[in-house]
């Protein structure tokens, strides 16, 4: 927009001028060709007047004379004289002039000896113009011959020529300036326009509390503000009904949830059990370990969305690891699943998201990969990081997916993940609470072969000695 208002500007100023430029041209060079045909019939009229004094055009020497006398220093005066007789033939002239050049055919001659006066621009020597005009003689009241009086063009044109230098160095820059001027005031039209676009770019459903303010701009641009800002204050809100749904709900589900699973594991331990009630019950109980799982993670959200402060102290990783593994051992009796590498590490951070996080993960690969097949949760301690791998040999993840699995609610197409469900918010979870701890989640996986998650996380600086 601004480039266009700035070019339409300059392009208007620049065929304002080009139009001046011709008009002028034109207008001023009928003028001074006005002046120059009244001059040249001023010279006619004494050059006749001299002629006529003699009577008659038999003394060619006399002709010559008056001719010299007007034009003496040849062509290079800018002035030449041609006298003929009443057939066209040449009886005096300039010299040095090319007679072809100022030739008259007879029809001319006649017109001319009938009374008419000829104007034309005619080209002498080399490449000069010359005004050229052709008019009768008379003695008394006899018409006698012809006489040609001609000047520079030039000297109508060159005038001309330095007021065109003048006006083009002008118009460019005329519009050049134009262009600059233009451009500024159009960057200040636009300006606040940019400024409603970049708010309204950097908004994201936190913040949709933050408001554009263009106040000084102008009216247009603060109406299209107030009309924005208005719907953020909608969208904001219900975002917020949105909020306070997921953790009602979340937080009502998550009691009757929890007594049911402290219930099935209380069942669990009646050693009564027939194997097959009870392989239905540890079922069950993963189910519901899923269920909890699942409003954690929308609480958590939903809590996250509110900016809320992590609850941070030193957590031991091993120790947590291994408190995932007992309560995801039973979820999946078809896919072996083991505690792998096993170093002691803690770190600093928020025990119960941190435990959320790798229970997700835990999940996920438990998930996705099919009977048979293997998971394993590893810790492992570095110089700098702790690193907590989940590796599995389930389904796997094709590149082009692996960039989108964090982001909330992507899930792949569910062809490729058989009949496992979720709501596709769990990687979000995982990947915002690793980054909320100064970390980082890394993934390896090859379609059909296996995926491994590695979540990489500051070791706290004081254990780390
Ligand atoms: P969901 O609730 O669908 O599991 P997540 O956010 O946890 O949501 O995961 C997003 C998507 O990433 C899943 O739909 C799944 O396709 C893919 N995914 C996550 N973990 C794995 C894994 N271990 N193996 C294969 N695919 C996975």
């Amino acid at each position: 927009m601004r480039w266009r208002l700035t070019i339409s500007v300059a392009a208007a100023v620049i065929t304002t001028l080009a139009a001046i430029l011709v008009t002028l041209r034109l207008v001023l060079g009928g003028i001074l060709e006005a002046d120059l045909d009244r001059d040249l019939s001023q010279d006619a009229g004494l050059v006749s007047a001299r002629v006529a004094l003699m009577g008659s055009l038999g003394d060619r020497d006399r002709l010559q004379e008056i001719v010299d006398s007007f034009s003496s220093g040849g062509l290079s005066s800018g002035f030449l004289v041609v006298l003929r007789d009443d057939e066209g033939e040449v009886l005096a002239s300039t010299p040095g002039v090319d007679m072809q050049q100022l030739a008259l055919e007879a029809a001319e001659v006649e017109a001319v000896l009938g009374g008419e006066t000829q104007h034309r621009t005619v080209e002498v020597g080399e490449g000069d113009k010359v005004r050229l005009r052709t008019s009768r003689i008379s003695i008394g009241r006899k018409v006698v011959g012809i006489v040609q009086v001609a000047e520079d063009a030039e000297l109508a044109t060159r005038p001309l020529g330095r007021l065109q230098t003048i006006l083009v160095a002008e118009g460019v820059a005329g519009a050049l300036l134009a262009f600059l001027i233009s451009y500024w005031l159009a960057r200040g039209a636009v300006k606040p326009l940019e400024e409603v676009i970049g708010v309204a770019s950097e908004i994201e459903a936190s913040e949709l509390g933050r408001r554009i303010d263009v106040r000084g701009s102008p009216r247009e641009v603060q109406r299209l503000a107030d009309t924005f800002n208005a719907m953020l204050e909608r969208l904001e809100r219900a975002f917020q009904q949105q909020r306070n749904f997921v953790l009602d709900i979340s937080h009502e589900l998550r009691t009757p949830l929890t007594g049911l699973r402290g219930n099935i594991d209380v069942m669990l331990m009646d050693d009564q059990l027939d194997a097959d009630t009870r392989s239905h019950m540890e079922r069950m109980s993963g189910e519901v370990a899923r269920l909890i799982r699942l409003t954690s993670n929308l609480l958590y959200l939903g809590h996250a969305d509110t900016g809320r402060e992590l609850d941070s102290r030193p957590v031991e990783l091993d120790v947590l690891c291994l408190e995932v593994y007992r309560q995801t051992k039973d979820m999946r009796p078809g896919v072996r699943y083991r505690l792998g590498h096993e170093d002691q590490v803690t770190v600093v951070g928020d025990r119960d998201l941190l435990k959320q996080l790798i229970l997700n993960l835990v999940d996920n690969s438990l998930k996705y990969t099919p009977e048979g097949g293997e998971v394993s949760l590893s810790l492992f301690r570095d110089q700098e990081q702790a690193r907590i791998v989940v590796e599995d040999s389930g389904v796997g993840i094709s590149p082009e997916q692996i960039p989108l699995i964090f982001q909330r609610f992507y899930q792949t197409e569910k062809g490729d993940r058989g009949s496992a469900g979720g709501a596709g918010i769990g990687l979000a979870i995982c990947d915002r609470i690793a980054r909320s701890h100064g970390g980082e989640i890394r993934v390896q996986s090859e379609v059909g072969k296996g995926s491994v998650f590695t979540v990489v996380l500051p070791l706290n600086p004081d254990t780390a000695q």
